[in-house]
């Protein structure tokens, strides 16, 4: 702890966003960056407070508490305030594959257990990741780490999200030939085609990926396992493999009106636009917003990125439903410190939405009824009516329609983002993996062993949707298990 007194002196400043009226007119990324100067002084803020709760990287109440990957955040703030950059570089590197990622889209449970937020706000944890990262690779201090002995072991990996490439980067490290099968034509999973690219920059999702191909990585695109690929030739072909296919069925809406154009899937819109971005097509060909009354269903991570793409697209109007209440502005008693604080938030969709439109979009407490088309079966209005909840005989919270309250509002665009079901069948089916009861592929956490020898299972396809964060985790903690099952020991870290 190099200032002990930094607390005190400096109140806790982040960059500034680019405005919410000119970024929409771009794909480009919105957070700005803070000067040297700055960095190191936020980065004197940090306490070093002897039980660094910020990198615990456990579950309380169900929620992310401190870092999953457990990042040495003190002693890297420590390094960032004394100017040690490529220091700090090393001993974030110790314990994730993925800076430039997590240091742009992880919600940052580290900043909710910081101790320093008990009575003043937390330490910019996540933005000094970011700028440690993006200053290394500027720097040329990130290169190929090409490992010295090769193993013979062949791994393969069955999909190119967080998990997968976590796992894949641990496993080449350890001298075994790796394989990355990836369906889509890009690698990079929910990093590449799910978060768009005014949160994370397409180019630095394929950074990573060319880095770990000049590693030894071999990436093996527009393959789905299972499919145009026999999933019992992976067991034949390799020593091993590691499913990483993430948790992508989506939850549906089964309402009258549903099967009208017009009404889709979150991540056919979010998909169709960033595919369309990289391959320099026209905005918003394929699913487009432009002009439309769009309503997004669902509050969450998904439905705003929804909102923020159609904001790009150029849209007419734009509501956001959500069935559950609005957060309180504060921690509710119920939610102490060190949990993940479930507070009101404006992210960037909204701030987006509301500096064009007036107000935050969200409506707080309603549901869709039904979709109403027009003689062309394209969908025109969707009724809505509010929600209560209350208690059943059994004492759970169960949504009840309050009658009379049924509304009409115009929408040409609906957009599904009402959260995931779990993993797609194709791969688990074909290798004969068992699931659990919330159909993810079950192996027990730190273990990642399926029922089936020599398949092991991490991120959202074992644990469901979650975070990057949690991805890097299981793909790491996957690959020293899979180290293990090959050589009998491991000298990579959990
Ligand atoms: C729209 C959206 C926004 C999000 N925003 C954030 C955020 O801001 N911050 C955050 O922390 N988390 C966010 N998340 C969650 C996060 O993206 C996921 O938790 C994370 O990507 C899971 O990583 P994964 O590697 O397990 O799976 P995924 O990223 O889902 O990757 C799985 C990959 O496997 C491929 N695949 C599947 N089956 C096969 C097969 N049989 N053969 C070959 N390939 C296959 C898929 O095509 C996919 O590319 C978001 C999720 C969504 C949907
Ligand atoms: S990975 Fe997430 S939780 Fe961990 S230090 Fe970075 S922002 Fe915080």
């Amino acid at each position: 702890m190099g200032k002990p007194t930094g607390f005190k002196e400096i109140p806790r400043e982040l960059p500034k966003d680019r405005s919410p009226r000119e970024r929409i007119r771009d794909w480009d990324e919105f957070h700005e960056r803070l000067p040297e100067e700055k960095l190191r002084s936020q980065g004197a803020r940090c306490m070093d407070c002897g039980i660094p709760f910020c990198h615990t990287g456990t579950l309380l109440a169900g929620m992310a508490e401190g870092c999953p990957v457990n990042n040495l955040i003190p002693e890297w703030n420590d390094l960032v305030y004394k100017g040690l950059w490529r220091e700090a570089l090393d001993r974030l590197h110790k314990t994730n594959n993925f800076p430039e990622f997590t240091g742009r889209v992880c919600p940052a449970p580290c900043e909710g257990s910081c101790v320093l937020g008990i009575n003043e706000p937390p330490v910019t944890i996540k933005n000094i990741e970011c700028a440690i990262i993006d200053r290394g690779f500027e720097e040329g201090w990130v290169t190929p780490q090409i490992p010295g002995v090769r193993t013979g072991k062949k791994v393969a990996v069955v999909g190119s999200g967080p998990a997968g490439l976590a796992a894949a980067a641990q496993l080449n490290r350890a001298g075994h030939a790796v394989t990355v099968f990836e369906r889509a034509d890009r690698a990079g999973g929910l990093l590449m085609y799910g978060i768009p690219n005014p949160k994370l920059d397409k180019k630095i999702v394929q950074r990573r990926v060319d880095l770990m191909a000049k590693e030894g990585v071999k990436f093996v695109t527009n393959t789905e396992v299972g499919r145009n690929y026999p999933a019992e030739k992976l067991l034949k072909e390799f020593d091993a493999a590691v499913l990483c296919g993430g948790a992508t069925k989506p939850r549906d809406l089964p309402i009258e009106g549903r099967n009208l154009k017009g009404v889709h899937f979150a991540m056919e819109f979010l998909h169709a636009n960033t595919k369309n971005l990289l391959d320099n097509k026209k905005n918003g060909a394929g699913i487009s917003a432009s002009g439309k009354n769009v309503v997004v269903i669902g509050g969450g991570d998904t439905g705003t990125d929804c909102v923020g793409t159609a904001m790009r697209h150029g849209c007419k109007s734009l509501i956001q439903l959500e069935i559950l209440p609005r957060p309180p502005l504060e921690r509710a008693a119920d939610n102490p410190w060190p949990q993940w604080p479930k507070v009101y938030r404006l992210d960037y969709g909204q701030e987006e939405a509301k500096a064009l439109f007036g107000d935050d979009p969200r409506q707080y407490l309603v549901t869709a009824k039904k979709f109403v088309g027009d003689e062309n079966g394209n969908v025109r209005h969707i009724q809505i009516v509010n929600i209560e909840w209350q208690k059943d005989d059994k004492g759970r919270f169960i949504p009840k329609e309050v009658p009379g309250t049924e509304k009409l509002l115009p929408a040409d665009l609906v957009l599904l983002a009402m959260g995931f079901l779990g993993p797609e069948e194709t791969v688990l089916k074909g290798l004969g993996v068992e699931r659990d009861e919330r159909s993810n592929a079950r192996a027990e956490y730190g273990k990642y062993a399926t029922n089936v020898k020599g398949v092991f299972a991490a991120g959202d396809m074992r644990r469901g949707q979650s975070l990057i964060v949690w991805a890097i985790n299981e793909g790491r903690g996957a690959a020293r298990a899979v180290d293990e099952y090959l050589m009998g020991e491991s000298d990579l870290p959990s």
